[in-house]
């Protein structure tokens, strides 16, 4: 069985990681914001089914590429 899920797919604040993995902070969703997190709030594991979470500096939401399947 194959999976539609590739390495480099982005998500979003609140959808549910499609699979276990690592992801990596790509940019807010707003594009003025100034915020800049953290270099170890930009690598985050999440198991399948956690939602992609917000931010963790200004808890805006953010979107985040599948760097890793684990
Ligand atoms: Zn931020």
């Amino acid at each position: 069985m194959t999976t539609a899920v590739a390495v480099g797919s982005v998500y979003h604040t609140g959808e549910k990681a499609p699979v276990s993995g690592r992801f990596e902070f790509v940019r807010h969703g707003n594009p003025d914001s100034h915020c800049e997190p953290k270099a170890e709030e930009q690598s985050i594991a999440l198991a399948q089914g956690e939602a992609l979470p917000p931010c963790r500096s200004c808890a805006a939401r953010t979107v985040w590429s599948l760097a890793e399947i684990l």
